[in-house]
């Protein structure tokens, strides 16, 4: 088997992220592996809505987020021994900002959860879908049910 030493946790920051930070923290122990998180402030309706940029974009706004995201990011950093230098919040897409810092990291192991907000009711959710599509290396999609496990 595969013996992993970059992981990276994608956080989403939603009630099931802890699920999925635990398993990655487990698997970075069991491999004993340098574990990073990610999480990406999502700019879907700014960059991509097919009607064309109807929502200025507002880079103020976007650093608050991000200021926001880096604190969200810390506490689960400190809750699962993810050191600073490997926290990252970066603002696009999630799936192609998952999948470009993964690339740029060289991390060999992506750990995702089955669904995060967008729809718990498919089998995966659309960014899992993508990275799990589109990575260069292995990924864990951590199975979710909507029982809040
Ligand atoms: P989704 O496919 O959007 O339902 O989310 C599935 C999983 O993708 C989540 O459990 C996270 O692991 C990851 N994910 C989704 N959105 C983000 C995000 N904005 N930043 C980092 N990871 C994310």
């Amino acid at each position: 088997m595969e013996n992993y030493k970059q992981i990276l946790l994608a956080a989403d920051f939603t009630d099931h992220g802890n699920v999925v930070a635990q398993r990655a923290a487990d698997l970075a122990n069991r491999y004993q592996a340098e574990l990073s998180a990610l999480h990406v402030v999502d700019s879907i309706p700014i960059a991509e809505s097919i009607y064309g940029p109807i929502i200025p974009y507002d880079g103020d706004l976007s650093s608050e987020l991000v200021k926001v995201a880096e604190k969200r990011l810390a506490e689960i950093g400190e809750q699962f021994a993810i050191p600073v230098g490997r926290q990252w919040v970066e603002l696009g897409s999630p799936k192609l900002e998952i999948i470009r810092i993964a690339g740029e990291k060289d991390i060999d192991l992506i750990v995702v959860g089955s669904h995060g907000r967008h729809g718990l009711s498919l089998l995966l959710g659309s960014t899992a879908n993508g990275v799990l599509h589109h990575a260069e290396c292995d990924v864990m999609a951590v199975r979710l049910s909507d029982k809040g496990d």
